[in-house]
């Protein structure tokens, strides 16, 4: 197999699973429990908080472990539109994750002006729209992801959270693709909150952290039983949280290997360019995250692709699978400006530091096989194999 959709999810690190299986075996107390059994797991968990505390710059007493990013996101949005009910707008962009893109909506339905900013055919959001948004000074709350996960294309986070601030409200980014693929610091910006999740950085799945600021309010998502300082209740996943520490532990020091990781995948998007006439990339080339390409095969049906890669070993994404497995058009591609067949005929391929220079060849040369036996189904419109041993 080779797995090309690191975006999806990742590889749990050995050292990660390592660090976790105790916490799933012997040392099973509850860390509210008041004896040392209990306590050894709670000074687990707090060291965990520093770990990924140091991977975005943030103090320790403002991470929250929460269940995954899709509840960071819910939790600080519905935090901040709760604690300022008189402005009555929700701010975000047309490139959210659905983990923000239908709460925003949700709240549209509910007698809130959802407010969705534009983006250009890059991915780049309108920053003057974003200015003119926030102008009323209706707005509780404005979110804005900080890489995309079908693009990779990384937002000028730093000047909508600036805007934001200008505007005295609250900022939060989804993250969640950001965190260990490339260098960010909540200590230089004023963001109020940003979402984490352990399993986009070879963490397990089904653990998040939520950053929130210290001086800010937060109004909890789940009540009860107090855990997190009263931020999130809930027993907390121990072996979780601790296997999210040593995969954020990791990620930090991997980070200044980002731009063999790059190189890696400029080697596998240029090998695709030029073996597949006509394809191009989707979103800014320049500014995205170092391991994600999306890619665009004119005349191809991006589902056919995908199945004849599956059947060639080959994981990668449409980036437009719903939870149904019906597949559409890309959101995010259709709000960057391009047709429903450009949309449909995108894949996503996201690398990871596991990806070799041997799985990037032979993929190349499978996705060249792969689009000549389609084009044989669909003749027309392009989306030619040249050289190689591509359309055999
Ligand atoms: N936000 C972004 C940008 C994502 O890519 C994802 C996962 O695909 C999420 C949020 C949701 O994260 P989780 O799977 O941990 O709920």
């Amino acid at each position: 197999m080779i797995y090309l959709d690191n975006n999806a999810t990742t590889a749990v690190a050995p050292e990660v699973r390592e660090a976790m299986l105790p916490w799933l075996g012997e040392f099973y107390g509850n860390p509210s429990g008041g004896y040392r059994f209990g306590r050894q797991a709670r000074k687990a968990i707090d060291e965990s908080r520093e770990k990924v505390a140091a991977l975005i710059g943030a103090h320790p007493e403002e991470i929250i472990f929460t269940s995954c990013g899709t509840e960071s996101n819910n939790a600080a949005l519905r935090s901040s539109l709760s604690l300022r009910p008189e402005r009555k707008a929700i701010l975000t962009s047309t490139v959210e994750h659905s983990a923000v893109d239908e709460v925003a909506r949700f709240f549209g339905e509910t007698g809130y002006d959802a407010r969705f900013v534009e983006v250009d055919a890059e991915g780049h959001l309108d920053l003057e729209a974003w200015e003119n948004a926030l102008a009323d000074d209706e707005v509780a709350v404005a979110s804005l992801i900080w890489a995309n996960n079908e693009t990779g294309v990384l937002s000028h986070v730093e000047a909508a959270a600036e805007i934001a601030a200008e505007r005295d409200v609250y900022f939060h980014t989804d993250a969640v693709q950001a965190v260990g693929k490339v260098p960010l610091s909540v200590a230089d910006l004023p963001v109020h909150a940003l979402s984490v999740s352990a399993h986009k950085f070879h963490g397990p799945k089904g653990v998040g952290a939520l950053y929130q600021d210290r001086h800010a309010r937060f109004q909890p998502l789940m009540l009860g039983g107090g855990q997190e300082e009263k931020r999130r209740s809930g027993t907390e996943n121990v072996a979780g949280i601790v296997g999210m520490g040593v995969a954020a532990e990791l990620a930090a020091a991997r980070l200044d290997a980002r731009e063999s990781a790059a190189a890696l995948r400029d080697q596998f998007e240029e090998g695709v360019l030029e073996t597949v006439e006509g394809s191009a990339v989707n979103g800014d080339r320049d500014r995205r995250l170092p391991n994600t390409t999306n890619l665009f095969f004119p005349g191809v049906d991006g589902e056919g692709l995908l199945i004849l890669l599956d059947e060639a070993g080959i994981c990668c994404s449409p980036g437009s699978a719903c939870s149904t497995g019906a597949v559409k058009p890309s959101r995010i591609l259709k709000a960057m400006g391009q047709i429903s067949s450009r949309a449909r005929s995108s894949v996503r391929f996201s690398l990871s530091h596991h990806t070799t220079a041997e799985e990037v060849a032979e993929a190349v040369s499978a996705i060249g096989t792969a689009v000549g036996k389609l084009q044989v189904v669909l003749p027309a419109g392009g989306g030619r194999v040249v050289g190689g041993s591509g359309g055999k």
